[in-house]
């Protein structure tokens, strides 16, 4: 017990989680060292300077997959990331894992993003590539190490070196050497699990598909046969929401009945057998071969929609005419950002600028720079 009579981080860890999860008293630490915290763990702290950071809040103005002009019931970058934390830190809980890490990650994992979501970044990597390409996952680490500033005698949040791997195995996943702590791994199963989720009633929402087409998805004849069993006297608006939650439900269901009998067999006693092993925590079976289907779908009907194309090719050749002008002219620039560019170059520091902006305040930098 603290002096204060309270648990300590250390004693509450000890008790809840599993000998595979990431402990605090095991965290590698911040790169800038600071005293710890009477009743905080290090992944807390990590999780509450996400959260009051400038670019958590404005994930509130970037869109996920449909844009501002289409509606207010859809979700945003920033709704979708507190479904995906808050599935996380479900399935972390039920795995006995470090849930402060896991929601620390959840919540960091699409701050990233640039305006316009997957078109922007695209659009992005075009104009950046002779200097490296733009990822969101890279640029994530970019905002947390160097961009937001919490300390005046260093630049960045200063997260632990946790937090910082866990969103650096996002970056390369094809190059196959991070094997992530398992935290990170519910984390990517739930990312997943919920954009397929929310894209299929947003679409439906949206009249971009009907119920019918939908209803032609193994994934979905998966889910209304669990709903059959379960209720029979749903509504049309009722029997849509058990449709997605039962999305979320089975899938949640199907990683915790494989992955919970795997990791107690399993015996690992530490993160370094989580590090040595390729395991990952996923959607196994004929669910998991429903799921690349049903994104296979949604990829051709929803993402490749027409309405949305059009959304896309007129976001990047903006993005592409903002990144000219402030190319010709830095001065534009907030001073921040002009002050960057001989650390990081004209180019990235452009792309870093535009990569902060909302859909909102690109539209308003465009008004003003570019014109109509
Ligand atoms: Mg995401």
């Amino acid at each position: 017990m603290t002096e204060h009579g309270l648990q300590t981080i250390h004693q509450r860890e000890s008790a809840l989680l599993a000998p595979y999860a990431m402990f605090s008293l095991s965290s590698a630490g911040r790169q800038h060292r600071e005293p710890e915290h009477a009743y905080r763990s290090p992944f807390q702290r990590d999780r509450d300077r996400i959260v009051h950071s400038a670019a958590y809040r404005r994930l509130s103005g970037k869109m996920q997959v449909f844009t501002g002009d289409m509606g207010d019931y859809h979700r945003t970058r920033l709704t979708h990331t507190q479904e995906v934390a808050s599935i996380a830190r479900t399935m972390g809980r039920a795995l006995r894992l470090n849930e402060d890490l896991v929601e620390a990650l959840a919540l960091f994992h699409d701050i990233g993003h640039p305006p316009f979501g997957h078109a922007g970044e695209d659009a992005l990597a075009e104009c950046l590539a002779d200097d490296g390409g733009f990822s969101h996952n890279q640029y994530a680490l970019t905002i947390a190490e160097q961009l937001e500033t919490r300390h005046q005698s260093f630049p960045g949040l200063n997260l632990t070196k946790e937090t910082l791997e866990g969103q650096a195995t996002r970056v390369d996943k094809a190059a196959g050497n991070h094997h992530p702590l398992l935290e990170a791994q519910v984390v990517e199963a739930a990312d997943s699990m919920t954009y397929d989720a929310h894209d299929v009633d947003d679409a439906l929402k949206l009249g971009l598909v009907t119920l019918e087409e939908v209803h032609d998805q193994e994934m979905i004849k998966i889910c209304v046969a669990i709903i059959a069993d379960r209720r029979s006297d749903l509504g049309p608006a009722e029997y849509k929401r058990a449709l997605i939650h039962t999305m979320v439900d089975c899938q949640v269901s199907n990683v915790l009945e494989n992955a919970g009998p795997f990791l107690q067999t399993v015996g690992w006693q530490s993160t370094e057998d989580v590090r040595n092993s390729d395991y990952r925590i996923a959607t196994v079976g004929e669910l998991a071969d429903a799921k690349k289907e049903m994104e296979a779908f949604l990829y051709e009907r929803v993402y490749r929609h027409p309405e949305l194309v059009k959304t896309r090719e007129r976001a990047q050749a903006q993005i592409h005419k903002l990144f000219e002008t402030f190319m010709n002219n830095p001065k534009a620039m907030p001073e921040r950002f002009l002050s960057r560019i001989e650390h990081v170059g004209l180019h990235r520091s452009v792309g870093d600028y535009i990569a902060g902006m909302t859909d909102r305040f690109f539209e308003q930098q465009y008004l003003g720079f570019v014109g109509s």
